[in-house]
């Protein structure tokens, strides 16, 4: 057997600084700031980012969308992918030059019920990328080197990106909607995660209705295996996918609550609705006689586990999915920013410090 030998790019003595993306607060412009690289504690990794993707978590962080905020300054990213530079005490699973990801999930407690039954996404004391830890969007980030996820030889950082979040998160949604060969599966928003659940729900055996606000999206939907597309803001999304006999899965990756209450009414008897998009506005109106009659079910699925994203990583090198993705500089954050949020970008911003 041939050894790959690699060699481990140690940065020089003399660097101690690198320049990160930094929320200072909600309302102002990200910064581009000196900081210092970061030194491995117990169990943890230094690596020098190649790439990391502009998740729209990150623009919600960056906002304080949500009902629990991080604690600026921040950087944000969790779809960091470079190669490790540093190794802190204690460290056995990762060794000096490995490409790894560092994804949404930076550490899990490995104890408590849901990380012993392969829950770890929903662990109670977990630490998330770019949230609760300094994330990818920076020159150099530390990590966990438990929770990072080894990136297969023959995959480009580039590409890496937008799996190691919108990849895996989709996979999961895909394999918690439960889809088999034939059921309908309407995807909702085709941005950096629809596309990809497009794929995956292909691969799942089902057929896709793809769901977006723009043509050029739902173009992009159809050429990665959508069978249907529906164009939100111009045609009766409800009525068009009960008239192809109702979704067995609706998923919906839609940064809009409105799209959450037509998936609900696009299913038919015994669906399966997953939210997966996390919109600021938090609340959606459901009926509850509609169901029980019908017998839905409403399920949430957050991103996945390492295990999940060892899948994706696998499904990609063996050249089942296509990632879409554009690259800008870091330098470029607010511009991407504001890109992403006027749908002007193919499915996703990858950025390269
Ligand atoms: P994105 O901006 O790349 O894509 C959103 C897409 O939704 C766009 O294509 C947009 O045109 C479309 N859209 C907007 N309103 C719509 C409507 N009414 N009907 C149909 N389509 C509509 O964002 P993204 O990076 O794919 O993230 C999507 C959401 O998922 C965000 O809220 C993000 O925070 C969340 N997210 C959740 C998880 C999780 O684990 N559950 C993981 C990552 C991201
Ligand atoms: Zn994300
Ligand atoms: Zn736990």
């Amino acid at each position: 057997m041939a050894l790959i030998e690699r060699e481990a790019p140690v940065q020089p003595a003399e660097v101690t600084t690198m320049r990160a993306v930094v929320v200072h607060s909600f309302t102002e412009p990200l910064a581009i700031d000196v900081k210092p690289i970061p030194v491995p504690g117990h169990g943890e990794i230094v690596v020098r980012i190649e790439t990391c993707g502009l998740c729209h978590t990150d623009i919600h962080a960056a906002h304080g969308d949500w009902p629990v905020k991080p604690t600026p300054p921040f950087t944000p990213g969790h779809e960091g992918v470079g190669v490790v530079t540093q190794i802190g005490d204690g460290v056995t699973e990762i060794e000096l030059g490995d490409r790894v990801a560092l994804p949404w999930l930076g550490y899990a407690c490995g104890t408590c019920e849901y990380c012993v039954s392969g829950w770890e996404t929903l662990c109670p004391n977990q630490q998330m990328m770019g949230y609760t830890m300094d994330g990818g969007m920076a020159e150099y980030a530390k990590a966990f080197a438990a929770y990072v996820v080894k990136v297969p030889d023959g995959i480009s950082a580039a590409e890496a990106s937008p799996l190691t979040c919108a990849g895996v998160t989709t996979y999961k949604a895909v394999k918690v909607a439960g889809t088999r060969s034939s059921d309908l599966v309407a995807v909702f928003g085709i941005g950096g995660l629809g596309h990809l659940a497009v794929q995956y729900a292909a691969i799942a055996g089902g057929r896709v209705i793809a769901v977006d606000l723009s043509d050029e999206k739902l173009e992009l939907a159809r050429e990665l295996g959508a069978e249907f597309t529906i164009n939100a803001a111009k045609e009766d999304v409800v009525a068009k996918i009960q008239e192809l006999g109702g979704a067995d899965q609706a998923i919906s990756t839609a940064v809009s609550p409105k799209a959450f209450e037509q998936a609900y009414g696009s299913l038919r008897r015994r669906g399966t609705l997953v939210f997966v998009g996390l919109p600021k506005d938090n609340f959606i109106k459901l009926p509850i006689f509609e169901t029980v009659l019908q017998g839905i079910t409403v399920v949430g699925s957050i991103v996945g586990t390492r295990l999940d994203l060892r899948e994706v990583f696998e499904l990609h090198a063996a050249g089942k999915t296509r990632v879409i993705f554009e690259e800008r500089p870091l330098s470029e954050i607010n511009e991407a920013i504001a890109d992403v949020d006027a749908g002007r970008i193919p499915a996703r911003i990858v950025l390269r410090p």
